[in-house]
């Protein structure tokens, strides 16, 4: 027997260790079933070189609790330590044996998948232990060691008589963690950081039923076996290559993460590169709602397929984050903080690198199938809409397959959409206008209108919609986005329509006179056009500019601040061609005028959405008086 002191400079480390390595104790056991799986690997490679003259045999990992006496037992079938390798791996704190193996055997050992590397991972056994004892006997013909330490830098190491190879991390658990000592937390712990490494955990055993012997009876039971409960999968989908896994498998792998999830993904992107950086990993465009937040959150981060995170803000995307799935990399610096992570040059690789696959995986969906593009667009929109105007090098790409739904579910990319409102949809400055709707109920009649001229108007109501216009529209020349109750509209239909006026120069004084005296002009902006005599006689219009500024401001706009509440404006156009404005300028008496005027102008607010509250009732009763 042996005794000693760990070789740490500071006295007494475990109260550092306990207190600020890790901010949650709960990673003991990911820690110490990484070093499991390490070991196992390992042996796995040894092994497959001929350096290990071993039965690699087909190991798993247990692990046990022990509720009564206060103990977690972690136990491996992996390449063990002889009593050296004890001292030299465990006694030397913050050596990393990993490090150690992957610089040793170097090209070899790259693709084995092992996980520890800053000699660390083991003292976190002391978050949750007061005292942790290994027994451990090596793969090399030497005697079983067994190490002890109660949490003070005193430790003991002597012979032990374990016969089979493998080590056995025994925890004895302190009194402010015996919650480790559950089984409910425990199997929450494997299922959320060892659910899909790649070598079996056992926990515990179930009851599996088998199926009935020949000639059984109807009213027999079937036999039953007690079988490992096994709680992972050692080879999940992300780690297979592409052309070995089927559609199914890419469904059945979304089910196993999200076993809550009902709605199926509407596709995925399979990830795989090993140069400049190492990354594999499945993205699933799920169906998105119109909520920005809620979304976020569900790609899970792993390393070498152990659980790290689910936080992937400044490694995928932004925009990207309101999609599902898995990314493992070995490549990503975690120990640093998030704002050095997102200027760490391979973390921007990889992020434009998921950026370039998901582009191209959508610029393959549309160029194969357009009209399944079609169908998944409004589930997916928001999602490239967003990564457009956060992503330049997403833009130009996704420029050629971002759609432009009509309201009547026609969908057109910019090019085709261009090329088809061209002939008639330009304004007297010759801009190509694009007609478009943000709600097709409440611009019903406006969009109506549109139509009846001829003019196509794209429907567009996501929250982020206003910011992309005014990208588009800075982006693309001679173009200018036009919601259907605009006043810009009026600039498109007073080119085509070139209408003379039916009334004399004098007749519109007049009118104008009497409009003003009833309307309170502070709140509209009268406009006398002479348009065709079926369009309504009073249309509220509203400028584009400021609606859109309004609603940017609504979405977070950046540097909008200080406009403050922006007031409420509006246009009144009144069709001078239309006989009920003749009929208003005719009437001689005043009372009888300013009742047709009001009337007209409450049908106007009525059919753009705008009368309300009082106003509404008062409108309703006027009406059921003149009708009856
Ligand atoms: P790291 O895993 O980063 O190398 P750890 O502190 O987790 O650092 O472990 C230190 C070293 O102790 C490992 O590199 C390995 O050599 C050794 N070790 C830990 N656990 C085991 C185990 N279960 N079987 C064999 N060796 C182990
Ligand atoms: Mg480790």
């Amino acid at each position: 027997m042996s005794q000693g002191k760990i070789n740490v400079s500071v006295e007494n480390i475990f109260p550092l260790i306990k207190k600020f390595l890790y901010s949650d104790h709960e990673i003991f056991l990911r820690e110490l079933i990484s070093n499991a799986t390490d070991a196992t690997l390992k042996l796995k490679h040894l092994t497959s070189i001929g350096e290990a003259k071993v039965e690699y045999g087909n190991p798993k990992i247990e692990i046990k609790v022990d509720k009564e006496g206060k103990k977690i037992h972690i136990i491996d079938q992996g390449l063990g330590m002889t009593s050296d390798e004890v001292e030299k791996y465990i006694n030397q704190v913050a050596f990393s044996g990993a490090e150690e193996f992957l610089n040793k055997y170097e090209d070899g050992a790259k693709d084995t998948g092992i996980i520890g590397h800053f000699g660390l991972g083991f003292y976190s056994a002391f978050m949750v232990a007061e005292k942790v004892e290994i027994i451990t006997k090596s793969f090399k013909d030497e005697p079983a060691a067994h190490w002890s330490c109660d949490g003070s830098p005193n430790f003991t190491l002597e012979e032990s008589k374990k016969e089979d190879r493998g080590t056995e991390i025994i925890l004895h658990v302190a009194e402010d963690s015996t919650e480790f000592l559950e089984e409910g937390r425990i199997t929450e712990l494997l299922n959320k950081y060892n659910k899909f490494m790649p070598v079996p955990i056992k926990f515990g055993t179930k009851t599996e039923t088998l199926p009935k012997p020949e000639g059984a009876k109807e009213e027999d039971e079937a036999p039953t076996q007690e079988v490992d409960n096994i709680i992972n999968n050692p080879n999940p989908a992300w780690t297979k290559q592409p052309a070995d896994i089927e559609d199914e498998d890419y469904k059945g792998f979304y089910r196993e993460l999200y076993p809550m999830q009902f709605d199926e993904p509407l596709f995925h992107i399979h990830l795989n590169v090993d140069y400049p950086f190492n990354l594999t990993g499945i993205l699933y465009f799920p169906k998105l709602t119109n909520d920005l937040n809620v979304q976020k959150d569900k790609i899970q981060l792993y390393q070498n397929q152990v659980f790290v995170t689910d936080n992937v803000e400044g490694i995928v995307p932004e925009f990207l984050t309101m999609l599902r799935g898995v990314i493992d990399s070995p490549d990503i610096p975690l120990n640093v903080s998030r704002s050095y992570l997102q200027a760490d040059g391979a973390v921007k690789k990889i992020s434009s690198y998921i950026t370039r696959k998901v582009a191209d995986k959508l610029s393959s969906l549309f160029k194969n199938n357009r009209e399944d593009f079609e169908a998944k667009w409004n589930d997916i929109k928001i999602v490239i809409e967003y990564g457009m105007l956060s992503e330049d090098k997403f833009f130009d790409k996704a420029d050629k397959f971002a759609l432009y739904p009509t309201v009547d579910e026609s969908f057109f990319t910019f090019e085709e959409l261009q090329e088809k409102i061209k002939a008639n949809q330009t304004d007297k400055d010759d801009k190509l206008v694009i007609l478009y709707a943000s709600d097709k109920e409440a611009q019903h009649s406006y969009i109506e209108a549109a139509k009846t001229k001829g003019y196509e108007v794209l429907l567009m109501d996501s929250p982020i919609i206003a910011h992309l216009m005014q990208k588009l529209e800075g982006s693309k020349e001679n173009i200018t986005f036009v919601r259907v109750d605009s006043d810009h509209v009026d600039n498109l239909i007073k080119k085509e329509d070139n209408q003379i006026s039916k009334l004399s120069d004098e007749e519109k004084e007049t009118l104008k006179t009497d409009l003003e005296k009833t309307i309170e002009s502070k709140s509209y902006t009268i406009q006398l056009e002479a348009m065709d005599s079926s369009a309504s006689p009073f249309i509220i219009t509203e400028p584009e500019f400021m609606r859109r500024m309004k609603e940017m401001q609504q979405t977070g706009g950046g540097g909008m601040f200080g406009m403050g509440n922006m007031p409420e404006m509006y246009n009144l156009v009144v069709n001078t061609n239309h006989e009920l404005v003749s009929e208003i300028l005719n009437t001689k008496t005043a009372k009888k005028k300013e009742r047709l005027i009001n009337q007209s102008l409450d049908l106007a607010k009525l059919s753009k959405g705008l009368l309300k509250g009082a106003e509404l009732t008062e409108f309703i009763k006027r009406s059921y008086d003149m009708v009856k």
